[in-house]
């Protein structure tokens, strides 16, 4: 089945069309700059010598979905005959709060159910929002899917998704933990499970998603039971722009100091914090490592923060499940950065975590599934790649398949 996979944000619209049968990208690209300009890429795997970038005007998510389709569907760089080949959409959705717990096929409930969504993630769930219609209308036939970042974590116990707030506040704004970055994590932890040697529900993984947003799972039996971020993507340990989880009273000691509104706080704690504000340097974690190269004080605290960090969530989620099998590695960072992977494992032989350290720094751009645990380390540590465009397309053919 062809299944054309969707990330809309508010300026962008990502897309990447895969064949199921063969889990390959026939194409995907992106509209950048929606609505003030327009930027449009389109890329062909097999023939990158077609690969087209322009600069064209893109009003809205509906015309950048006409643009997508067009070239799609074009006699030189498309990849399909016409429209009727794309034959179900998948989108993916930050946030599907308590309402949305697993992919769906999108209809008018639905769409309320993510318009309830709108006060937990007003920016990503307003860009899906214009994503999906834009679908709707520029392929009225096609069935629409939504696959939520959320879903995997919700699985998680009371116990883990509590904020010790009063009880009756937190269900009237719905405020707990929820979890995102869940697809990845589900992809990474199912190829995981696949590589130990006994049934997935015996397995204990802690997946480590370390990108410019970054989440920890502790994943039992293949079901989350905890995960680093919380209510909002803001939770958890440093990222790149973004501070994680600090003791709650800063918050409202820097607004007075600072004289800030509610909203410039928000923005302060989620574009001036992390990396860029711990190194005060840069919010890339490829400029923080040349920097700890050159023996940079700002850089080394930085990078021994993040990883003193990750390092807590491991033990606590080793704790959590009375066991550890494997760790896993991924996104920008966990995939292509073997200093955090090494400064995170290091003096961890208590729990059996010992790395190779050859094998550690070889594995980065490899694309499949690596070992960088030592032989004799009693839990397996991995990087994996992660694919979450694949998931999307997996979970779309299953219910388009199934109408
Ligand atoms: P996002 O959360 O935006 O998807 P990514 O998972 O792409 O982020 O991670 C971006 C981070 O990964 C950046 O801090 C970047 O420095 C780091 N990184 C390190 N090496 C690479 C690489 N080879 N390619 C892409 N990002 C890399």
């Amino acid at each position: 089945m062809n299944v054309l996979v969707v990330n809309a944000g508010s300026s962008s619209l990502k897309y990447q069309l895969f064949d199921t049968n063969t889990e390959k990208v026939l194409a995907k690209g992106n509209c950048e700059r929606i609505g003030d300009g327009g930027l449009f890429s389109h890329k062909l795997p097999d023939n990158p010598e077609l690969n087209v970038k322009l600069e064209i005007d893109i009003p809205n998510h509906t015309e950048a979905t006409k643009i997508v389709v067009k070239y799609l569907t074009d006699p030189v760089h498309g990849v399909v005959k016409s429209m009727d080949e794309i034959e179900a959409v998948g989108h993916r959705i930050v946030h599907g709060g308590a309402f949305l717990k697993e992919s769906v096929l999108v209809d008018d409930e639905v769409i309320k159910k993510l318009e309830g969504c709108l006060d937990l993630a007003p920016l990503h769930t307003a860009a899906h929002l214009m994503g999906i219609r834009g679908c709707i209308e520029v392929m009225p036939n096609t069935p629409q899917v939504v696959v939520m970042d959320t879903a995997f974590h919700s699985t998680m116990p009371a116990e883990a998704y509590t904020y010790a707030l009063p009880k009756d506040m937190c269900e009237k704004y719905h405020i707990r933990r929820y979890g995102f970055h869940g697809t990845s994590h589900r992809y990474v932890s199912g190829e995981m499970a696949k590589l130990l040697d006994k049934p997935v529900e015996e397995t204990k993984i802690v997946t480590c998603h370390i990108g410019n947003g970054s989440s920890i799972s502790a994943v039992k039996g293949g079901k989350v039971i905890d995960t680093s971020m919380g209510f909002t993507p803001l939770d958890g340990i440093m990222m790149g722009t973004r501070c994680g989880a600090i003791d709650p009273a800063i918050v409202p000691f820097v607004m007075e100091k600072e004289n800030m509104t509610p909203a410039e706080m928000n923005s302060f704690m989620n574009k001036k914090c992390g990396f860029l504000g711990v190194s005060g340097i840069s919010g890339d974690c490829r400029d923080i490592e040349d920097g700890y190269m050159k023996g940079q004080p700002d850089c080394v605290h930085t990078l021994k923060t993040l990883a003193y960090q990750i390092k807590k969530f491991i033990g606590s989620y080793t704790a959590a499940m009375n066991g550890l099998d494997a760790i896993v590695f991924t996104a920008g960072i966990g995939e292509n950065t073997p200093l955090i992977r090494a400064l995170t494992c290091e003096n961890m032989d208590f729990y059996g975590i010992k790395l190779d350290t050859a094998k550690n720094d070889a594995a980065h751009h490899q694309g499949d599934s690596v070992e960088i645990s030592a032989a004799d380390s009693k839990v397996k540590v991995y990087v994996i790649p992660t694919n979450e465009e694949l998931v999307i397309a997996r979970d779309t053919e299953a219910i388009a398949k199934a109408l």
